[in-house]
């Protein structure tokens, strides 16, 4: 008897004709977050097995536990010996190791040569396990669900899984651009990003010296902190000093945030589609700011015809925070640093933009050289952790 973790994939079911590609994705993602581990993996269309070191199994577990696509993650005892007896002995060896007073046992023969007919073996084993435990059947609502998987080599046993992160192997829907600030929001819209399979890039607006380093350093936390789940991702820092004060001297202060806004979604567009990245996210969320009512949204959205994703337009702040406790973001994301739309904030934002107004501001000032500079300066940050960070 050996201890292997199967692997459920969930949402991934669901898809017929390219289930392999996503199958195929996950794969390649889970050996890449494994590297450290020696093991091997078996799959097929309904399940993956990852063959470990037993000693390693709990850490593992807890690394597939940041990996989108997973469904649950069970730990089975596998034997090459598929005799009725063995898988008897294997039943209550199991079993005994979990707490309840009720349980059912679920066989699945993916194995069609196999002589005994599932109902029959549930039958048989539920008899054996009645005989020799003080453990009642209970077919609706079991404390114990008994797992047998019957296959062509192996027999698996199995009770609980632990759930997965669900959602779709990182990569398998392409890349987006995540306009991350220091704050709560953007963390929680690029991890609810990650989950639906899309890989990040990020990128952050940074307005030296009105922002501090501290700023930036708490933006590099938060970009690692999300590539737990995503990896691979690069941070992008323009320098958005010029663009933000050419704005403040020169246009209508209530169009501050406004205006500063439309400038990021053109320049974002720009490294977007420089870097391969089919969508811009941000952490936008209807309403929870001035700069964020509809019309506002319109008046920002004017400048590009790129697809921006706003995956919590509809989530609560107190829904955002919770996500962000969980993912480990929200300690970093309240650190106390400035980022740049707070240092130039206007004493009346307006809060329904008009878009001829803009237009009538936006005449007065030609921003496209400092467009073009901020675009070519773009700063590369790396976000593989090194030695003297973790001093
Ligand atoms: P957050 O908590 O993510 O900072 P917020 O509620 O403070 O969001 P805003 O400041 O209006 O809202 O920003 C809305 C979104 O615009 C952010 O969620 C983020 O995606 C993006 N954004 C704002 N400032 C920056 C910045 N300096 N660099 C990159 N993106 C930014
Ligand atoms: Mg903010």
């Amino acid at each position: 008897m050996k201890k292997v973790i199967l692997i459920k994939y969930g949402e991934l079911t669901t898809k017929k004709d390219n289930r392999n590609f996503f199958i195929k994705a996950l794969k390649k993602n889970i050996f890449k977050k494994l590297s450290s581990f020696s093991f091997e993996i078996i799959d097929d269309y309904y399940r993956m097995f990852i063959i470990p070191n037993e000693d390693d199994i709990d850490d593992i577990v807890l690394k597939l536990k940041d990996i989108f696509g997973i469904h649950e993650i069970v730990i089975a005892y596998s034997d090459e010996d598929r005799s009725l007896d063995n898988i008897k002995k294997l039943s209550l060896d199991v079993i005994s190791e979990y707490e309840g007073k009720t349980f059912k046992v679920v066989t699945n023969r993916s194995d069609k040569n196999y002589p005994i007919h599932s109902m029959d073996m549930n039958d048989k084993l539920g008899g054996h396990i009645l005989r020799n435990t003080k453990l009642k059947v209970d077919v609706h609502n079991p404390d114990i669900m008994l797992n047998i998987e019957i296959r062509r080599n192996y027999v698996y046993v199995y009770v609980n899984g632990i759930p997965g992160l669900g959602g779709y192997p990182v990569g398998t829907l392409g890349r987006a651009l995540l306009m991350l600030s220091g704050g709560i929001d953007s963390p929680v819209a690029g991890y609810q990003t990650i989950k639906r399979g899309v890989e990040l890039y990020y990128l952050y607006f940074e307005s030296r010296p009105h922002t501090s380093i501290e700023a930036r350093n708490k933006v590099i936390s938060l970009a690692r902190k999300l590539e737990r789940y995503n990896s691979g991702g690069k941070l992008f820092v323009v320098n958005f000093t010029k663009i933000q004060e050419a704005i403040y001297k020169n246009l209508d202060p209530d169009y501050l945030i406004t205006i500063m806004r439309r400038r990021m979604y053109e320049i974002a567009e720009r490294i977007a589609k420089r870097n391969i990245c089919l969508a811009i996210v941000n952490g936008e969320s209807v309403g929870q700011v001035a700069s964020q009512t509809l019309k506002s949204m319109i008046a920002v959205n004017d400048v590009t015809n790129y697809p921006i994703l706003r995956p919590l337009c509809s989530f609560d702040k107190l829904e955002i925070i919770d996500i962000s406790k969980k993912i480990d973001t929200y300690e970093i994301s309240i650190l106390p640093y400035e980022d740049c739309c707070t240092v130039f904030v206007p004493r009346h934002p307006v809060i329904n933009p008009n878009l001829k107004h803009i237009y009538e501001e936006e005449n007065k000032y030609d921003f496209t050289e400092l467009i073009n500079e901020a675009v070519e300066s773009v700063e590369e940050v790396d976000l593989v952790e090194k030695r003297s960070d973790l001093l």
